[in-house]
């Protein structure tokens, strides 16, 4: 991720659920079905299961926590509901059953987590399969009729695609590009805001999503038009973070003020205010402010203009 302050020497933060975890996703396998079942047969194979978004973690002995997989023989197949993720560097392929509930387990360890939580707890591997299992989870749930015929339609593709056999088209699973940004002056202020629904005390970037016939930047300019009133001008893309809840991509940004009065829209936002540095820290010192939630990229914006880390909590 590119610095935009003064920071270069601090350490911030990677972006959970964004970084690497070395999944290959083999595509080119999702519609051979013969070599899907014999992947799904294979002795390493591991598979977990995802329900609502949640699927079991449990802690590690060295203190960490991973997802809790399976041998394919132990899992509860219903090939209508298999998702086929990817291998990672050793070969290891990895599937999700979508269910309707976890399983249960007869000890105690086992926990079912959603994503925010285990994006923050879960190696990049555990994390990366698992916004995958959701995401899908997520598509497949909402797109059960034809958007073409209304007819139902069936998964296919090791959960990739859902086919209409009534008319034949094919559907894909959507991503819905939001904008997230980050809005500084010319003294290198940043803009927070809060939104009626959050904790009190929460401030953080402002977002939105893009609208159709719309370019990313475009979007950005207009949401913080019409959030805060302030105007802005150079428009400079940071990272993404795929943000499963259900279906956005999050693309981040650091947008440069050309106005500083605020006006907030009393209806998403209910306050934004501009913070120094040193506003920022003994705001969160006195506890008057709380920062962005930490496994959004919202927290890494503002961690990249502030320095370091934030104290940041899941919610
Ligand atoms: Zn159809």
């Amino acid at each position: 991720m590119r610095t935009t302050s003064a920071s270069q020497d601090s350490v911030v933060q990677p972006i959970p659920l964004t970084a690497t975890g070395g999944i290959d996703r083999d595509s080119g396998h999702r519609l051979d079905e013969a070599w899907l079942g014999a992947a799904w047969s294979h002795p390493t194979t591991r598979v977990f299961v995802v329900s609502g978004g949640q699927a079991l973690v449990e802690e590690t002995p060295a203190g960490g926590t991973e997802l809790v997989t399976m041998p394919s023989f132990d899992a509860p197949l219903t090939e209508a509901h298999r998702y086929y993720l990817g291998r990672d560097a050793a070969g290891v392929r990895y599937f999700a059953l979508q269910k309707d509930a976890l399983p249960g387990r007869m000890d105690d360890a086992a926990r079912p987590a959603g994503l925010r939580e285990a994006a923050a707890l879960l190696s990049e591997r555990d994390s990366e399969l698992m916004v995958h299992a959701v995401a899908l989870e997520n598509w497949q749930r909402l797109h059960r009729f034809c958007s073409r015929c209304g007819e139902r339609t069936v998964i296919a593709a090791a959960g990739h695609i859902r086919r209409c056999q009534a008319c034949g088209a094919e559907h894909y699973p959507r991503t819905d590009p939001a904008v997230i940004m980050l809005v500084l002056d010319d003294d290198d202020r940043a803009l927070l805001g809060r939104q009626l629904h959050w904790p009190k005390g929460r401030f953080s970037t402002l977002a939105g999503f893009v609208e159709p016939g719309e370019s990313i930047e475009q979007a950005v300019v207009r949401e913080v038009a019409e959030e805060v009133g302030v105007t802005v001008g150079e428009v400079a893309y940071q990272a993404s973070q795929p943000w499963p809840f259900p279906s956005s991509l999050m693309l981040g940004f650091v947008a440069r003020a050309t106005s500083t009065d605020v006006t907030v829209d009393g209806e998403e936002i209910e306050e934004a205010r501009w913070f120094s540095r040193d506003d920022l820290r003994e705001a969160m010192e006195s506890g008057e402010v709380l920062a962005p939630s930490g496994v959004s990229i919202a927290s890494r914006l503002v961690e990249q203009w502030y320095g370091k880390p934030l104290a940041t909590s899941i919610w």
